[in-house]
């Protein structure tokens, strides 16, 4: 027995997802003519209340295309110190597009418009680099699932544009904030000038993220996924897939912020100190493993048959998805908690 909670990103096509891929009309993408993947860009982005969408591989590459959309080189995008785009994309912004980033310092992945204003630099002359756009994560994701709070997020928004300053979104999990909060959509998307969604986490498809913003960015990050070799053929197979995971495997996320629920409490009951009850909002539960190193933790649970990821030296991640019950989270929290509660 295995309950892999490493991340979301390990779940399998349901059966009705594969059957939808199997039935799935396709077309030549490049071409743009791919039913099913026009069809999946004009859904979502109608669900966003964006002009249009760009369906691809990867949410690095949907937040690399976004970033792109919205800064020059040798300008720079102002985010959170363990966002996903400085931490987890290898370096890609600079790297290819010659775009700096410069950080705020949080514990939990949120912010507010004051801290943005004080590091933001509209108009940098000719000494100071120019801060083009602020990125923001919602849900963050080594902060621990949390979700920003609206007000915030137009404030931010409100702010960038008394300044001529663009604002991505990555979204990975914006649906886990739209569960969690009942926040519309659409209300996150008229904050952002460019979104990144991925179809891939906790919705369950097996590959694909998605680019929304004007139908003029679009058409530009279209021509740049293709020069970085994102361009693909029949991808409506995959559009199907992240179809059938908007419109079935979307409500049941409530589910797995139940399950992460249950998960921290039982390790709170063993290991009081561990956990944070009230940064527990969506399906990501951090666990502080006090003296012992995060890579002892890991590897004793994962001899008791549950798998964890390291987010710290001495933080754990724990991550509920489709494949995981209330059950599995209940006996994964008493292992983890018994683990920790000997301290
Ligand atoms: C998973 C994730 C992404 C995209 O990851 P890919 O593996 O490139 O699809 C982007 N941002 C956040 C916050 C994520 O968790």
């Amino acid at each position: 027995m295995s309950i892999d909670l490493r991340s979301d990103t390990v779940t399998v096509p349901t059966a009705g997802m594969r059957k939808a891929m199997a039935e799935a009309e396709v077309g030549d993408d490049v071409y743009g003519e791919d039913p099913s993947v026009n069809a999946l860009e004009a859904k979502v982005a109608g669900l966003f209340g964006k002009e249009a969408g760009l369906f691809t591989t990867t949410g690095s590459l949907s937040n690399l295309l976004g970033i792109y959309c919205v800064a020059e080189p040798g300008q720079e995008v102002l985010c959170d110190n363990r966002a996903h785009i400085v931490r987890a994309e290898l370096g890609a912004h600079a790297a290819l597009h010659g775009i700096t980033t410069r950080t705020w310092v949080s514990n939990d992945g949120l912010v507010d418009a004051d801290t943005v204003e004080d590091l933001m630099v509209p108009d940098g002359g000719s000494h100071l680099v120019s801060t083009a756009a602020v990125e923001i994560e919602n849900t963050h994701n080594f902060g621990g699932g949390t979700v920003h709070d609206i007000d915030d997020l137009r404030a931010i928004s409100e702010l960038c544009r008394r300044h001529g300053v663009k604002l991505h979104l990555d979204g990975a999990r914006i649906w886990n904030a739209h569960i969690a909060t009942g926040v519309p959509l659409a209300d996150y998307g008229e904050l952002f000038d460019t979104v990144s969604v991925c179809f891939s986490k906790g919705l369950g498809a097996p590959v694909g993220s998605m680019l929304l913003s004007t139908r003029e960015n679009i058409a530009k990050a279209r021509i740049e996924r293709k020069r970085l070799g994102g361009g693909w053929r029949q991808a409506g197979v995959l559009a199907a897939a992240a179809d059938y995971a908007v419109e079935n495997q979307l409500e049941r996320l409530a589910e797995d912020h139940q399950a992460a629920r249950v998960f921290a409490e039982a390790v709170a009951d063993r290991a009081p100190g561990a956990i944070d009850l009230d940064a527990v909002v969506t399906n990501i539960v951090v666990v502080l493993t006090g003296a012992k190193p995060a890579s002892e933790v890991i590897e004793a649970a994962a001899a008791k048959g549950v798998r964890l990821s390291a987010v710290g030296r001495h933080l754990v991640r724990a991550v509920t998805h489709l494949g995981i019950g209330v059950d599995d989270a209940q006996s994964a929290g008493e292992i983890v908690g018994d683990l920790l509660g000997g301290e």
